[in-house]
Order: C-alpha cells, then sequence, then structure tokens
C-alpha cells in the first residue's frame, strides 16, 4: 500500500479507527509503529502539525 505524504489513509473510518486492523490487510509498517509524543504529541492535531512540519523541513 503506498500512498503519498499527508494523505489520509483509505482504511481509516469516520471515527479515525483503523478498518483493517487485526486482519493480514494491515501494513507491517503500521504495525510495526510504535507512536511516540515527539511526532505523535497529545492529540490528532498536535500530530499533524509537528508531521506537517517535519515534512517541510526534510524536503
Ligand atoms: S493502521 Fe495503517 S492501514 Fe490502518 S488506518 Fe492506520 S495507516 Fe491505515
Amino acid at each position: 500500500m503506498n500512498k503519498p505524504a499527508g494523505e489520509r489513509c483509505k482504511y481509516l473510518d469516520q471515527q479515525n479507527r483503523c478498518e483493517i486492523f487485526g486482519t493480514d490487510l494491515r501494513p507491517k509498517a503500521c504495525a510495526n509503529f510504535a507512536p511516540e509524543e515527539e511526532f505523535c504529541g497529545q492529540n490528532r492535531e498536535e500530530a499533524l502539525q509537528i508531521l506537517t512540519l517535519l515534512e517541510s523541513s526534510t524536503h
């Protein structure tokens, strides 16, 4: 599953939950991802701000 940076995953539902959680369809990268406050902040808004900043600074 490839998607451009910043694009919403097609498997997120309306409540921002993964629709394929616990299935073989879920990419290994997702299962291996360990959220850290440095990148994810305290909530979705902070995560988007941090990741947007990181993307623009590493472009
Ligand atoms: S865990 Fe992976 S597949 Fe599921 S919604 Fe998040 S990015 Fe998409």
